[in-house]
């Protein structure tokens, strides 16, 4: 029997744990033809968040758990989840309901079709502020007109993987993670669920704006490097700037016959350094961006089929 586990990275989350195994559970014995596998990641939880999840590993033992030293962040967490899981598909989820489990069946319904990842993108956010949904909005844009792999909007982190997707992610080891690009970045074969966000349904968001926009920065700059071409691109106007000015004094002089004035030589002289030391940024920055690229250390490619079988990539 095919084992699906279900990752679930929760940090202070003793208030929603009873309700969630209790959606979960009456889930998986629901559907019977697959082995299920609950794998919380405790990531330095505060509250008594490990302690309720040892009592629901005592009681059923589909339960599992990694437990953190600290406080590493959702996305480590969820690499852990990558790492200890054992299922043929894996299903991250968040601890707070916002993902609905009644969504599982249907995403398990298209990885039985062939897709490799399947995730559920929000029709709706409910119990989201204005605010939050128009700079997610913006935050995409910016993000696809940056960068040539294909992001998926409106998707959290709600989603099921195949295994060689789930193996093609474990390569991807770097420490400033934003897993929402890496998802993009594999590749393979996506297919997109609609479903409504729900509220929260206990306690409180662990996001605030500072790591909102902590998160949209490792989104851009893991991505790509474009950023860095900015000031090379900044270069440009200004040398065109220094070019006209140039003629222009030069015409004056001609028909003037009075020679370049004192302030005309500074002028010339602040466009073109400053037109050099810009260029000269950009250059540090291109040669930056490749040690930046190298450092990952990410495989170069991952192979979708070889001779007619599909590719588990899990030979290095
Ligand atoms: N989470 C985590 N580590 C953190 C912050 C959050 O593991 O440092 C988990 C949290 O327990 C929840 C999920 O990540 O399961 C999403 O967190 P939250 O609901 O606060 O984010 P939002 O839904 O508001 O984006
Ligand atoms: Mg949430």
């Amino acid at each position: 029997m095919k084992k699906i586990s279900i990752i679930i990275p929760a940090y202070n989350e003793e208030e929603e744990l009873p309700l969630l195994y209790e959606r979960l559970n009456k889930l998986m014995n629901e559907i019977k033809k697959y082995e299920f596998e609950v794998l919380f990641v405790n990531d330095g939880s505060k509250d008594r968040t490990i302690k309720i999840i040892k009592e629901l590993r005592n009681k059923d033992e589909r339960i599992c758990y990694v437990d953190f030293s600290r406080n590493f962040g959702k996305e480590i967490a969820m690499l852990a989840g990558l790492d200890y899981a054992k299922g043929d598909a894996v299903i991250f989820m968040d601890a707070d309901l916002q993902d609905p489990p009644e969504l599982i069946p249907e995403l398990i319904k298209y990885w039985e079709e062939g897709y490799d990842d399947v995730y559920a993108r929000r029709k709706s956010r409910k119990g989201e502020t204005w605010l939050k949904k128009f700079t997610s909005k913006m935050y995409y844009k910016v993000l696809q007109s940056l960068t040539r792999v294909e992001i998926q909007k409106d998707t959290g982190d709600f989603r099921l993987l195949d295994r060689r997707c789930v193996n093609a992610l474990k390569r991807l080891r770097e420490n400033s993670r934003n897993s929402k690009s890496m998802f993009s970045w594999i590749g393979y074969k996506k297919k997109e669920v609609l479903y409504d966000r729900d509220p929260r349904i206990a306690g409180k968001t662990k996001w605030n704006y500072k790591k909102l926009i902590d998160l949209a920065i490792d989104g851009i700059t893991s991505f790509t490097t474009s950023p860095l071409r900015i000031s090379t691109y900044l270069s440009i106007p200004t040398f065109i700037m220094l070019f006209i000015y140039f003629i222009y004094v030069i015409v004056k002089w001609i028909k003037t016959g009075v020679f370049i004035e004192a302030f005309q030589v500074t002028i010339l002289l602040i466009l073109f350094f400053s037109g050099i030391q810009i260029l000269l940024f950009g250059i540090i920055g291109e040669y930056l961006g490749r040690i930046f690229n190298e450092t990952k250390n990410r495989p170069l490619y991952f192979v979708n089929e070889y001779n007619g079988e599909k590719e588990l990539n899990d030979k290095i």
